[in-house]
């Protein structure tokens, strides 16, 4: 697009070059008016190639962002590697605190961040 808009702006150039040559001092003018839309135009496409660079990053951002979600079994989230993580802190802040198992007994597994047990059989 950036070479179209520099060929195009060439070619305007190249004919107002023509137009002052043989003393069209109005196709001149109109020439000049039209290369500056071309400057504008070659403007608005580099803010929309960054618009779209940021759109594409934010779109990469959500997608890794949805890849993460636990997903919710028997009232407890577990992460796509199966290991469970934290009901309650995800629930709250949605933090993924991934359960430590502390053996056999009361509960199976404890929440490293707000200690709530979790007895989960496997
Ligand atoms: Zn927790």
């Amino acid at each position: 697009m950036n070479n179209l808009l520099d060929a195009a702006k060439n070619k305007a150039t190249a004919i107002y070059e023509l137009a002052k040559r043989i003393g069209n001092s109005e196709l001149a003018l109109e020439i000049s008016d039209l290369k500056l839309k071309i400057a504008e135009i070659q403007t608005d496409y580099a803010n929309l190639q960054n618009e779209n660079r940021d759109l594409k990053e934010k779109i990469r951002s959500l997608e890794n962002d949805k890849n993460e979600q636990p997903i919710l079994k028997n009232r407890i989230y577990y992460l796509k590697d199966g290991s469970p993580c934290c009901s309650g802190c995800y629930g709250k802040d949605k933090k993924i605190i991934p359960l430590s198992y502390v053996g056999i007994g009361i509960a199976s597994h404890i929440c490293p961040a707000c200690d709530a047990p979790y007895n989960i059989d496997n």
